[in-house]
């Protein structure tokens, strides 16, 4: 039996309901945090979908009762004292600011039990631009899922040089409690593994492209052939969502303001923001 039986999430956006919801289909009592009533009617309904995506997906991996019970295994709060109260862990994932992130630990720090251990969800802060805001960094770490994550199911632990490896090795079961495949990071890393692959690979079919190289269709079919993956580069864009691609490209180099331009202009400008909108590189749906 995993060390953690009462976690508390904050945050109920796209991946913090994920997280909660993962975390109750797997059989723990979860309590999902917000700032205001407004916002926690937003999460039922987001618990509520998530629950309809699992049973259409077959999603495995439910305790007792499936993916319904496990809406009545989440708790909710506006109140951080009380949504804390009890927890073993509480995993973080509110706004990617690092000011939102400071002060939501200095406030949980305040009224988390000694024993609670905290763990941000955050994409591309490093758990120790945030740890002395937590007031117990030896009880600190990253645990970072990918959206999807009943079927992207990687949950990546990145400590800092201050986190106690016990509370590692605790995260690291409860991702496994959970059905995540623990990623275990054995230093500090911007973008984790998978990101610290994925944007330079993306942007280096971005730039084949903007070259003049090979059109989208020439270049994902080389990727697909000529290693077995399933999706190339392109197809990988439509998913992740050509604004989030554009404004990741506008901060790079002269090559990837380029791409950038080239997908403001093609695209994003034709409202074609990929999968999402049912069209970008290529075209999905009827
Ligand atoms: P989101 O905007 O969808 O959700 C944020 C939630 O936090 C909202 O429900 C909001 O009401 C709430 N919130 C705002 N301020 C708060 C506060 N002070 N205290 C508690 N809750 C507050 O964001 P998201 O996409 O779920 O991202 C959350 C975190 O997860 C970020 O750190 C992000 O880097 C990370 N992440 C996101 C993805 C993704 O694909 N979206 C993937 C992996 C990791």
């Amino acid at each position: 039996m995993t060390a953690v039986q009462h976690v508390t999430v904050l945050g109920t956006g796209v991946l913090g309901s994920q997280i909660a919801y993962q975390t109750a289909f797997s059989g723990l009592e979860v309590v999902a945090y917000d700032l205001d009533e407004t916002a926690l009617a937003a999460a039922r309904q987001r618990f509520e979908k998530l629950a309809a995506t699992y049973v259409e997906e077959g999603v495995t991996g439910a305790a007792d009762g499936g993916a319904q019970a496990a809406l009545a295994r989440v708790s909710y709060s506006a109140d951080l004292a009380a949504a804390v109260a009890n927890a073993d862990l509480v995993i973080e994932a509110v706004p990617e600011s690092i000011e939102i992130k400071r002060d939501t630990y200095e406030k949980l720090a305040a009224v988390a039990p000694e024993r609670t251990i905290f763990a941000t969800n955050s994409s591309t802060l490093l758990p120790s631009a945030i740890a002395d805001a937590t007031g117990r960094p030896d009880r600190f770490l990253a645990l970072h899922f990918a959206n999807r994550i009943w079927a992207h199911n990687t949950a990546e632990i990145m400590g800092t040089p201050a986190t106690d490896p016990a509370v590692y090795a605790t995260v690291v079961e409860f991702a496994e409690t959970i059905g995540m495949v623990p990623i275990e990071i054995k230093k500090e890393q911007p973008g984790y593994v998978l990101n610290s692959l994925l944007v330079p690979f993306l942007s280096a079919a971005g730039q084949l492209l903007v070259d003049g190289i090979a059109e989208p269709e020439a270049i994902d079919a080389t990727w697909r052939i000529g290693t077995g993956a399933p999706m190339g580069p392109f197809q990988i864009y439509d998913i992740v969502g050509l604004t989030t691609a554009y404004n990741i490209s506008k901060m790079g180099g002269p090559k990837q303001q380029e791409f950038a331009a080239l997908i403001k202009e093609r695209y994003i400008d034709q409202g074609k923001l990929g999968v999402a909108t049912g069209e970008g590189f290529y075209r999905y749906g009827a």
